[in-house]
């Protein structure tokens, strides 16, 4: 059988790594000028692939993320990944990485598995135009067309895309597509706060409905918030996007997030009547970040008003930042658009990884779920065969 599988990221290598090994004829169509781009910039470089706690409640939900997770749970994945020669270790927050601590040598492996086992690798190669025919498919690579009996859809979100990921998809089964994990921009943002980080714990609230809450670095730009916990809350924005929603949101940060109200209010008031107003959060706070909560607290604020100030800091949404600067896409091809058993469109082309309806929070999530969902199209012996190959 004759596979195109379009993109060679994630879940394209995964699915052409374990069809090579199962003899069929694959041919990977990448537009970049190599494959793997976007692993190669994850973790830092460093890859971080997968998370040994994996479950639906780290996505936007839905019944594929579930059946994918099921069939393919983390010694499942993990026994993927060690058949083409890449051993994980976890972190203690269950960020798993390769041993090589090297994306780039995440792609090596891949790539190598699917070269050793007879693949095809087709670089600067856009699929421009598919169309199904009596028999299987055609498609215009760099102009050319060319026929496959079958094709997998491993196209990818819009993040950081070099092309357009919706042309191959008929639009009636893609959902809004909106930029997530991305940095957000903040209504008038303190410019002295540029360059601080501070741990903290963030909380997401649309008027007085809080939608949810993360704890960690964040990371105060001019233009507004990043940081990991940042990050996974945008996702809850970008999701309702999705659904057309809109909110009056605003972000909340306890600054001081070791230390209880009343414990901080307690060092506040013992300061100010010390007459240490200028080192009211010395050994608690960044100097600048210190002057920021003194300073929206108000002129006269009391210790209570000081300490309840920094443990919630607000800060107006204003809107997500763009493509550019995020890491997954919310929106693709919606749950309606594909059979839950087969990724199967109404057209026959298998669609797997970003370019689904699933985006998960940081962590290695996404990447589990690309390659995962690339595992979920294969039988048990199909499987079996590819990981027993290395
Ligand atoms: C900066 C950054 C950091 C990230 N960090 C992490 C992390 O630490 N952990 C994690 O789990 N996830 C991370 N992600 C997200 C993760 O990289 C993606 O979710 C994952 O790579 C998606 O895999 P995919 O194979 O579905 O899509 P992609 O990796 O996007 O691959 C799709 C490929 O298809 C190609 N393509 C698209 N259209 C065509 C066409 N018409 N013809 C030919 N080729 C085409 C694209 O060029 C692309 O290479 C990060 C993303 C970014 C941008």
């Amino acid at each position: 059988m004759k596979i195109l599988v379009i993109g060679g990221g994630m879940a394209g290598l995964t699915y052409a790594v374990i069809a090579c090994k199962n003899g069929y004829d694959v041919t990977v169509a990448e537009s970049n000028s190599r494959v793997g781009k976007k692993i190669s910039v994850t973790g830092n470089g460093k890859c971080n692939i997968g998370n040994a706690r994996v479950s639906p409640a780290c996505f936007n939900g839905g019944a594929i993320v579930k059946r994918v997770l099921d069939s393919v749970p983390v010694a499942e994945y993990t026994r993927f990944l060690n058949s083409c020669g890449i051993f994980l270790y976890s972190d203690n927050e269950g960020r798993m990485y390769p041993l090589s601590d090297s994306a780039a040598n995440v792609v090596d492996c891949l790539r190598y598995q699917i070269v050793k086992f007879g693949g095809k690798l087709l670089t600067d190669a856009t699929v421009s135009g598919l169309s199904k025919t009596k028999e299987g498919y055609t498609a215009n690579i760099r102009g050319k067309y060319c026929d496959f009996d079958k094709v997998v859809l491993a196209c990818g979100g819009r993040s950081q895309a070099s092309v357009d990921v919706r042309n191959l998809v008929p639009s009636e089964l893609l959902t809004p597509m909106v930029p997530s994990l991305v940095p957000v921009r903040i209504k008038y943002m303190d410019p002295t706060l540029n360059g601080l980080r501070a741990r903290a714990r963030v909380s997401l609230w649309d008027g007085d409905r809080l939608l949810g809450g993360s704890d960690g670095e964040v990371q105060f730009k001019e233009y507004g918030l990043s940081g990991i916990c940042v990050l996974d809350l945008s996702a809850l924005i970008a999701r309702r996007e999705v659904k057309r929603q809109s909110g009056e949101y605003r972000f909340v940060l306890d600054v001081a997030p070791f230390l209880e109200e009343w414990s901080l209010e307690e060092i506040v008031y013992s300061r100010l009547r010390a007459g240490e107003k200028d080192k009211l959060f010395y050994g608690i706070l960044h100097n600048k970040l210190a002057e920021h909560v003194v300073r929206r607290a108000g002129k006269d604020a009391n210790s209570t008003q000081i300490a309840h100030t920094a443990k919630n800091l607000e800060f107006l949404f204003d809107k997500l930042l763009d493509w550019s600067m995020s890491q997954v896409t919310a929106g693709g091809i919606s749950e309606r658009g594909v059979s839950a058993e087969t990724l199967q469109m109404p057209n026959g082309v298998v669609a797997i990884g970003e370019i689904l309806n699933v985006d998960g929070i940081c962590g290695g999530n996404n990447l589990y779920f690309a390659a995962a969902s690339a595992i979920y199209t294969f039988s048990r012996a199909e499987r079996e065969k590819a990981f027993s190959l290395s």
